[in-house]
């Protein structure tokens, strides 16, 4: 049987990203000691943990491999760019992954780098000069910001043990689901369509 765990049900976040077929990604944050004690157990023991966690509710889960850990941190470099140079994906900012999104911040990344040099390309700038990379940054750091405070504050209310704040939450939840406008404008949100959108990512060429 798996060690006696800190608490029953711990308020730490636990989020189930799907991927194709009848896989999953888990993030499963737990407090550093007891991350170390999970990662560390036999695999059986490590099962029994995860069926605690996960749940049956989707028949029997098993691990395809096996756990590792890793410390969680907010960081935003602090500038995107430098002469020639321009910082993209986790090298720029690194987020909390509950809510699945710094690859696609990443891909947000690209798609907006790349238009701005087609576009100073076009007009006969240097695509590595010092005002095209600004816009560059100016464009994402703003994308960036916003999701970090974002994810940071689902973090914050999936683990806070405030009876009252956890009400609210799954209030909040609650009404999202059932309002079609408000759930969809989050999933544009998520999927990064708000916003000025980089052409690539609206599938238009450059
Ligand atoms: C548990 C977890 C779950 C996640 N789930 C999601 C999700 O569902 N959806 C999502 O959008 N994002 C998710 N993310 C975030 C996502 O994985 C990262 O944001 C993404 O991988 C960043 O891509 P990257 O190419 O910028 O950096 P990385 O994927 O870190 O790639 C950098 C590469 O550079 C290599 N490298 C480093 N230093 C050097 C060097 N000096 N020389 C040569 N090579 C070097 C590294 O080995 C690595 O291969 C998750 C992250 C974690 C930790």
């Amino acid at each position: 049987m798996a060690a006696p765990r800190s608490t029953s049900c711990p308020p730490v976040p636990f989020a189930i990203l799907p991927l194709n077929g009848k896989r999953s990604s888990l993030v499963w944050t737990e407090t550093r000691k007891d991350a170390d004690r999970i990662v560390a157990l036999p695999a059986k023991e490590f099962q029994a943990e995860l069926e605690t966690r996960f749940g049956l509710r989707l028949g029997e889960v098993k691990p395809l491999d096996a756990p590792k850990a890793f410390p969680l941190g907010y960081f935003v470099a602090q500038s995107f760019v430098a002469p020639r140079m321009a910082l993209i994906g986790d090298a720029a900012h690194v987020i909390h992954p509950i809510a699945g999104q710094g690859l696609n911040m990443g891909l947000r990344d690209v798609a907006a780098l790349a238009e701005v040099i087609v576009d100073a390309a076009r007009l006969g700038i240097d695509p590595g000069q010092a005002d095209v990379l600004e816009r560059y940054e100016r464009w994402r750091r703003f994308d960036t910001m916003a999701m970090g405070v974002a994810t940071n504050g689902l973090n914050l209310l999936f683990s806070n043990k405030s009876p009252l704040l956890r009400s609210i939450r799954d209030i909040g939840l609650g009404l999202v689901d059932r309002l079609p406008p408000l759930k969809g404008a989050f999933i544009r949100q998520a999927a990064g369509l708000t916003g000025e959108v980089p052409r690539l990512l609206k599938g238009e060429a450059l």
